[in-house]
Order: C-alpha cells, then structure tokens, then sequence
C-alpha cells in the first residue's frame, strides 16, 4: 500500500506571459520504508514537489493521498494539524528557532503533539543520545557547527515517530565529511525505524543513498531508478 500518491499532479505559478509550469502532470507512489530521492538541476521543479507533497503549498491541479488522506481536500488548520502528526522536515540551513537551545529544539513539536514535558524531555535526550550529540544538549544553534544543526534537526525531525521524513538538500550546506555522516544517518535511521525519507538534491552523491531516484525535469519525472529490490 502506498505512503504517498500523486495523481495528474501540476503547478502553475503566475499568469499570462509571465505563466510558469513548475510541475506538468506528475504522477508517482511512495511506499512505506523507502528512500526516495527526488533528483534534478536547478529548475526543474524538485523543492515545488516536495512543497506539494508536505502539503506547504497548494497544487493548481491534482490529488495528493498520503496514508489514505486525501491532504488537498483538507483546510490549512486541518493540514496542519497533520503534519505535525504524521510528518518531520530537514532543511538545508536546517531551520532551528535560535531562542531555544538544542534540547528545546528537539522538545517542541512534542510539546505541541500533547506528549507531556516529562515524556518530552526523556525522549529528547535519547534521541541526541542516538544521533551522538548529547554533550551539546545545552547549546544554542549559534553555537553548533553545521553538521551538529543537521543531527539536531534530525533528532527534532524524528521526535514524534512520523511515518515520513521530508528533507530538502539536507547536505546542501556542510562539508563532505558531515555530509557523508548525515548520509549514513539516514539509512541507519531509515533501517531502524522504517522512517520514509523523501530527499531533494541535485547531488548524485546523495541520490546514491536512495532506494529509487525520480529524476526530474522541466517539471516531469523523467526517470524513476530503482536501485535495488525491495
Ligand atoms: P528546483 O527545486 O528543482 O530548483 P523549483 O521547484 O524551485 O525547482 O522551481 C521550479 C520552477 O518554478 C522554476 O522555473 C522556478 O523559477 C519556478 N518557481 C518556483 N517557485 C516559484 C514562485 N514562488 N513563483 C514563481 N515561480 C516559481
Ligand atoms: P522502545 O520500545 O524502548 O522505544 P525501540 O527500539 O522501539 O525501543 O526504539 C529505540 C529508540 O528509538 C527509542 O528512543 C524510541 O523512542 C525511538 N523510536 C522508536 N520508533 C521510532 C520511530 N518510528 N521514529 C523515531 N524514533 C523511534
């Protein structure tokens, strides 16, 4: 049974001259346990995809069905309200709230998911514990070096035990050896715990951790690349 399902799926932005098609009638399924990268040079509509797909944004045309919901018959509170149960995010600039430190950041979608701040805190610190980075529980984001945000952006990403994993060019801004860790973290986690990760790269390097490859462009997936059997 599929994860996520796009049907005839497009995006238009703007209108007359100026008219845009970022996404031309996509068409893909995701299953549960999977490492889907989403593939492409700039352009061709990978991060508009993926926005689609979280539910950020809303498509022109097209259905989007994930774990049986139809997401784009839902209104924006209600979308809400389904993302943070059921979804993480990884960014590029990983996105942490600078006001809080590396525990906190970790604690809040808990928080807001009504896991009680006991239970939110033990789960916080065995989740740095896991991802090697407890000794900088206390630290602020500023503090962190690169790869230290994206391990706990990922621990924040994973803190409510979501089926799916959104990241967008989650190497994008570190060095090749914190790249190569976050790489291996995801299979590692992705084995673990059978967490779907849906990653957008143009970086082939990255792709190669996936299990399939949507390759894109001029917004149409291309090629899909299975890597191995399932
Ligand atoms: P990628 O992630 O592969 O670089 P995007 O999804 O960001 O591609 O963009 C796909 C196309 O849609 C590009 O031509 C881009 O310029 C255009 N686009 C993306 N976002 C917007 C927007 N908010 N308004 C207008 N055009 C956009
Ligand atoms: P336990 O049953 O003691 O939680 P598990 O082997 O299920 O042991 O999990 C080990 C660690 O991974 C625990 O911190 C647990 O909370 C966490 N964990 C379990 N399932 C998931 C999941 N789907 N996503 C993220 N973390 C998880």
């Amino acid at each position: 049974k599929a994860l996520v399902q796009a049907q005839n799926l497009s995006k238009i932005y703007g209108n007359g001259p100026s008219k845009v098609i970022a996404l031309d009638n996509v068409n893909l399924e995701i299953y549960e346990c999977e490492i889907i990268a989403i593939l492409g040079p700039s352009g061709s509509g990978k991060t508009t995809l993926l926005n689609l797909l979280a539910g950020l944004d809303v498509p022109s045309s097209g259905q989007i069905i994930i774990d049986g919901v139809d997401i784009t018959s839902l209104s924006e509170e209600e979308k809400t309200k389904f993302r943070a149960k059921n979804m993480g995010f990884i960014f590029q600039f990983f996105n942490l709230i600078p006001v809080l430190n590396a525990v906190e950041n970790v604690e809040l979608p808990m928080l807001l998911n009504k896991y009680s701040l006991s239970e939110a805190r033990k789960r916080a610190l065995e989740l740095l514990e896991k991802l090697n980075i407890l000794h900088r529980k206390d630290a602020y984001p500023s503090q962190l070096s690169g790869g230290e945000q994206q391990r706990v952006s990922i621990a924040r990403a994973l803190s409510t035990r979501p089926k799916i994993i959104w990241a967008d060019e989650p190497t994008g801004a570190l060095d090749s050896k914190n790249a190569e860790q976050i790489k291996q973290l995801i299979i590692e986690l992705n084995k673990e715990f059978g967490t779907t990760f849906v990653i957008v790269t143009h970086d082939p390097s990255v792709a190669q951790i996936a299990n399939r490859i949507f390759r894109m462009e001029s917004g149409q997936i291309v090629e899909v690349i299975n890597k191995f059997e399932k």
